[in-house]
């Protein structure tokens, strides 16, 4: 029986409501949740992310305010332009699109950012909230994976999970994500010489590597549940993940589309951290 497909565009409907009643709520008590986004210099990719966060925002009820600076802007104006946002109490998230240009030093920016509004839960603060248990921001991505999982209603805790890839942003945070869901967690990445010898034995795959076809049928377990991060271009160019969806498809039990998949879970974790940073929460 081919794996039930885990629709990141319907899930994200149904949270993108449940966002917009709750922002409504607070708009109607005074204090409409407000997003600051920030994007420095002309990056083609960067320009795309940010619109479709900003149009996320308009679209659920969030106030977002962009702020474009030219490639040349200083360290220290977008600094003290950080300051100024973290001090504005109509501005709960404050995100700063990646990448920088090079003369920028993207972890002093992302520290300068009050941990209440770092809504990508990018900074050392937020990780180490992560790390140790304690309430924060979760990176928007794996956060958004665990709502995939979540989503099957099959539960996390004593299976055994396998991350690929160890990223800050993804693999790291996924990891941690699912032990603290009591799964048990291996974490795979370049120099991992038998990937697939761990891969057959897991319950919950995600996959975070950025190459196509890392992930194929032979590596899976039946039944699994495969989560599929990576972003990458097959030889038509067509937006692709990182694992094999026409195999692996007929051997797991659920299975992450790549387009429609984690990508809109990202945004809708934003804009779910957006809101609850300005519920106080
Ligand atoms: P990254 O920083 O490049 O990390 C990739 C990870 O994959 C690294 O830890 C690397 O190991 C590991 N890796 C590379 N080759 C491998 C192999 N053959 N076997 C096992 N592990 C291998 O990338 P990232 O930022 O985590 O992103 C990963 C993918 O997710 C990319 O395609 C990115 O575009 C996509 N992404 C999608 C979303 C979304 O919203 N859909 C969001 C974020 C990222 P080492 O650490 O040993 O180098």
């Amino acid at each position: 029986m081919p794996a039930q497909l885990i629709s990141g565009t319907q899930l994200s409907q149904q949270l993108r409501a449940d966002v917009a009643r709750r922002a409504a709520a607070l708009t109607a008590a005074g204090t409409p949740p407000g997003l600051a986004v920030i994007l420095v210099g002309e990056d083609p990719a960067s320009q795309v992310y940010v619109r479709n966060k900003v149009k996320a925002c308009a679209d659920t009820g969030i106030v977002s305010t962009l702020e474009r600076y030219a490639a040349t802007l200083s360290e220290a104006d977008l600094l003290v332009r950080i300051a100024a946002l973290n001090a504005d109490p109509s501005v709960h998230g404050i995100l700063v699109q990646m990448p920088l240009p090079r003369h920028i030093d993207p972890a002093k920016v992302i520290d300068a950012i009050s941990t209440r509004k770092d809504v990508d839960g990018f900074s050392v603060q937020s990780a180490g909230e992560l790390m140790a248990g304690l309430p924060g921001f979760r990176p928007c991505t794996p956060f958004g994976c665990m709502k995939m999982i979540e989503s099957t209603g099959v539960p996390i805790k004593g299976k055994h999970a396998v991350v690929i890839g160890r990223s800050n942003t993804v693999g790291k945070p996924m990891a941690l994500l699912l032990l603290q869901a009591n799964a048990t967690v291996t974490i795979c990445h370049s120099s991992t010489p038998d990937l697939a010898y761990h891969t057959r034995q897991a319950d919950i795959v995600v996959a975070a590597v950025g190459k196509r076809n890392t992930l194929t049928a032979d590596m899976v377990k039946p039944g699994a549940i495969v989560i599929d991060v990576g972003m990458n271009r097959d030889d038509d160019g067509k937006l692709c993940g990182d694992v094999d969806f026409a195999g692996v498809q007929d051997i797991a039990g659920w299975i992450t589309p790549v387009p429609g998949g984690v990508g809109p879970m990202t945004i809708t974790m934003l804009l779910v951290n957006t809101l609850e940073s300005a519920e106080g929460k």
